[in-house]
């Protein structure tokens, strides 16, 4: 790789995630040892704080991470003190901090955005139901928590079909959609993953590191905005990664490497450590 890096931020289901929610050894030690050479890590996931927490504790990741990027909006800096890395100290989450103010804008941002996205959600179920395909969508409460409607449906194809009919009607307004699994997600176009990693990256603390100096690893298609090259920031992906996300990581003069989910991401920071 041509860059060097030094920040990662790292999706996690698909990516460091196994599929049966661990993550493997061989990739925890590779996190570990980019985290101890001084590479800044963050996760930038579409999972809850409180599930990022337990998940990088149990796996004793916690305090590998400077950030954790969680619901794809909410940035949570881990203030521990500088000697973390000591001693095996992993205190989770006392020691996260929300970054202000842009948790507390992108919470206002939403709840005045939401009664927009529920009548987009609603358009999708009624043409979900018009082809015989029915779908769930969020409540408001669980809406306003992760700042996005979702529509779960049963079938890939159904979630593909009515996102890619979706997408261009909000192309002009302030919302966006995409998916996961089988998850459409409606949300405030200011804020997905790449533009909230590049609110983190906003912080004092990053303000030397360019562009190009920012890692970005992930599988699917919620994580074009921090792949496709908008941003500036290097790219890579796993061999079990969409098309769509291999093209745009190519695109983008990433990596693909041929090693799947934890397997591969350790093979992305070996490589990179070797540069
Ligand atoms: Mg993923």
């Amino acid at each position: 790789m041509q860059v060097s890096v030094e920040l990662v931020a790292f999706d996690l289901d698909g990516t460091i995630l196994e599929a049966d929610g661990s993550v493997a050894p061989e990739c925890a030690a590779m996190i570990k040892k980019a985290s101890a050479s001084g590479i800044a890590c963050v996760t930038a996931s579409g999972r809850s704080v409180d599930f990022q927490t337990r998940l990088l504790t149990r796996s004793g990741l916690m305090s590998c991470f400077d950030a954790l990027i969680c619901d794809e909006r909410w940035v949570f800096l881990n203030t521990a003190d500088g000697d973390r890395h000591a001693a095996g100290r992993d205190d989770g989450a006392e020691t996260l901090t929300p970054l202000q103010p842009w948790n507390t804008e992108v919470r206002d941002r939403w709840a005045a955005l939401d009664p927009l996205a529920l009548q987009w959600a609603t358009r999708m179920r009624d043409r979900a139901a018009a082809q015989g395909w029915s779908c769930e969508i969020n409540d408001r409460d669980n809406s306003i928590a992760r700042g996005l409607r979702s529509v779960t449906f049963s079938m890939d194809r159904e979630v593909e079909t009515l996102v890619d009919w979706l997408a261009p009607q909000l192309a002009t307004g302030p919302l966006a959609c995409n998916r996961n699994g089988r998850i459409a997600h409606i949300y405030d176009k200011g804020c997905d993953k790449g533009s909230t990693l590049q609110a983190l990256l906003g912080q004092q603390r990053y303000q030397d590191l360019g562009p190009a100096a920012i890692l970005a690893i992930g599988d699917g298609i919620n994580d074009r905005p921090m792949l496709d090259g908008r941003h500036g920031f290097a790219a890579a992906t796993v061999v079990n990664a969409e098309p769509a996300v291999k093209s745009w990581v190519r695109t983008a003069g990433g990596m693909i490497t041929d090693g799947e989910r934890g397997v591969g991401v350790a093979r992305i920071l070996a490589d990179v450590l070797a540069s």
